[in-house]
């Protein structure tokens, strides 16, 4: 089939698309799995890690006591500390290893870093601060911008700790309090601590090998170096690049962002591709502000907005009439659950369903593989660029100018054929035995998923009798709703799993969990309580609950274990972040619907209050 330029309208040979895809698969398929990357701050080049945006001042280390520590100044923490401040809860510590407000959008500052997921509902607290996103897509800037913007509207910046690495965390059951230590030397104690340092925030690197034998310029797309490339994370024009030679390693969803301003900027540009990411329509606007102030803006707007999202990305057989944000998540859930609507009554079977899904999902790909003959010139490189995998194998991406970026005269496709670059030497990398000399090796390589959470962190939490969270999980996740671990009181996690799961639109899992959090701290505050722990009892009746929704989550794990290995499927081996990421079986909607009446009830059944 390579070689063949496919049209969407052309009839789909399931039978050779499978076999294609299974043969693609095959051959990115490594025994090492997640083992085959290097963490980066552990490899002969930590030094990438370094803040380039802002200098680590010095201070004295802290001994005080807060009420609530916030592991986390991304998205979990501004809007739990939000929250939080709106239940009159004053001393708050946010404490993040950035050097202020973002998260991911500190650290990622690439050129053409920008959201995927509508701005109207990736961005959080819009209305509480007033802010109206500039682009449908906000790029990162304005979202940076925007973490400051909420830092200050609710009063975060006061106590909180930056370029500082929470290295311990112990539960002091005498004062029920728990002490937090960090990297900067600070043994402070809070009252409640939550942990919102998401999934995404440790880059990795390759193992190849001669790593760290390159004698040019290097470093990971999470830090940027504009004092090497010139312009700026607002997309100035990288006028340093212009005589270099610029090696990329990693073609997902960082590099098809910034590949459009590196293939414009380089002298040459050699982009190193294992797998094409499949890359669809972005169909990105500025805000048209009439129309928001005459169509949106009513009180409430954002929380109708984002319960519309999640309606029209999950909600199975009851899917919403409106699709209020029309991005191209809410599409591609439309498309299968129109095509499985499709089906007569009586012939909706999981089994046909999932062919419904298939088919559809064949003539998607056939459209995005078309899509790459249509905008890239070079036949080879065209063919190439196309994916073979479901959709949903890996991170699917939305880009306007990256598949054309090849057009330019200086930028050169060098595909691995799904076995990856073999090498670095001192000039530059090594593929397919072929040496390409290099000014510069900007590693897109991404960021740790499958590796366990206290590893991530890089502290482990030490509970009540000395319980170690490591050890609570050894045999995988447990709490209750996401957020509670029994053994671990006054502690909450902000993540997602285990509660409504909802990847498409992360902010809205902690738009939830920090309300919910908020509510029953105010309520142990207003009643006198000094500890809030969830039994063992309620924690094993929810993972009982969770439980339930096993064979729609066997259905997933058939599909993933079918796909080209990445980090949605842990590298083709078992469990794999969407395994982890199991919800409530009923959905996201009904879980935030559930989660809701469980805070308002103010019983809060299954924890205990003491
Ligand atoms: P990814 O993990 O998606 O991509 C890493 C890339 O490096 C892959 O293309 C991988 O190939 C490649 N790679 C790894 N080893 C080698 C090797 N030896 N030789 C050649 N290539 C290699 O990282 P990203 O930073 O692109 O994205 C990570 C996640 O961050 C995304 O999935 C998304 O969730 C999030 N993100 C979100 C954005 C947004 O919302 N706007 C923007 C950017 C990222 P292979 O595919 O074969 O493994």
């Amino acid at each position: 089939m390579k070689g063949t330029a496919l049209t969407a309208t052309q009839p789909i040979d399931k039978e050779a698309i499978r076999a294609r895809y299974a043969e693609e698969r095959d051959k990115r398929l490594r025994a090492e799995g997640n083992d085959q990357y290097l963490r980066l701050a552990s490899s002969p080049l930590s030094h990438f890690v370094d803040d380039p945006y802002m200098p680590v001042v010095e201070r004295e280390p802290l001994t005080d006591h807060v009420d609530v520590a916030l592991v986390g100044g991304g998205f979990a923490g501004l809007i739990t500390g939000a929250r939080l401040k709106e239940a009159g809860v004053e001393k708050i510590r946010v404490i993040d290893k950035a050097g202020d407000f973002g998260g991911n959008w500190y650290w990622n500052r690439y050129p053409g870093a920008q959201c995927d997921t509508a701005s109207f509902v990736y961005m959080p607290l819009l209305e509480e601060t007033g802010h109206v996103p500039t682009e449908k897509y906000a790029h990162a800037p304005e979202i940076l911008e925007h973490s400051q913007r909420i830092g200050r509207h609710f009063g975060l910046y006061e106590n909180a700790l930056f370029h500082t690495e929470v290295n311990d965390l112990e539960w002091d059951e005498n004062r029920s309090v728990w002490i937090v230590r960090t990297n900067r030397g600070d043994e402070f104690t809070a009252q409640y601590v939550t942990l919102g340092t998401g999934p995404l925030h440790v880059p990795k690197l390759p193992g190849l090998k001669g790593i760290d034998e390159f004698s040019g310029h290097s470093f990971h797309t999470s830090r940027w170096d504009y004092d090497y490339t010139g312009g700026d994370p607002s997309g100035a024009i990288m006028s340093k690049l212009a005589d270099k030679k610029v090696g990329i390693i990693g073609t997902g969803a960082t590099s098809v962002q910034c590949i459009p301003h590196l293939a414009k900027a380089c002298g040459e540009l050699y982009v190193f591709q294992r797998t094409p990411s499949s890359v669809d329509v972005r169909g990105n606007g500025p805000t048209d502000m009439d129309w928001f102030e005459r169509e949106v803006k009513e009180p409430g707007w954002q929380q109708k907005w984002l319960e519309n999202f999640t309606a029209n990305q999950t909600m199975g057989l009851r899917m919403p009439k409106e699709d209020l944000v029309q991005d191209g998540w809410t599409d591609l859930s439309r498309r299968i659950r129109g095509r499985i609507f499709s089906l007569p009554f009586y012939k909706m079977t999981p089994k046909n369903m999932m062919e419904a899904f298939e088919d559809l999902d064949h003539e998607k790909m056939n459209e995005i593989r078309s899509r790459v003959d249509t905008l890239v010139e070079d036949e080879e490189t065209a063919q190439n660029l196309k994916a073979w995998y479901r959709q949903l194998c890996k991170r699917p991406c939305f880009h306007d100018e990256y598949l054309q970026a090849y057009n330019e005269p200086g930028a050169t496709l060098v595909d691995t054929d799904g076995q990856g670059v073999e090498q670095v030497t001192s000039k530059g990398l090594v593929v397919g035995g072929k040496e390409y000399e290099l000014d510069c090796i900007i590693y897109a390589s991404g960021f740790e998923v499958g590796t366990d959470e206290t590893s991530r962190n890089g502290f482990d939490v030490t509970g009540v009798n000395g319980l170690k969270l490591s050890e609570a999980w050894s045999e995988g996740m447990r709490s209750l709703h996401g957020i509670h671990v029994h053994g671990f009181p006054n502690l909450f996690i902000l993540g997602g799993f285990q509660g409504a799961a909802l990847l498409s639109n992360v902010p809205h899992n902690f738009t939830e969990s920090g309300l919910t959090i908020a509510m029953m701290i105010r309520h142990a505050r207003e009643k006198g309580f000094q500890e809030i722990a969830v039994t063992q009892r309620a924690e094993d009746d929810w993972l009982k609950l969770l439980g339930r929704g096993g064979g729609q989550r066997a259905r997933m794990a058939k599909m993933l274990s079918r796909c080209t290995p990445g980090y949605y499927n842990n590298e083709g081996q078992e469990g794999g972040l969407l395994g982890q990421a199991m919800g409530y079986p009923r959905g996201a909607v009904a879980f935030f619907k559930y989660l809701n009446k469980w805070r308002n009830s103010g019983k809060f059944k299954g924890l205990e209050f003491r």
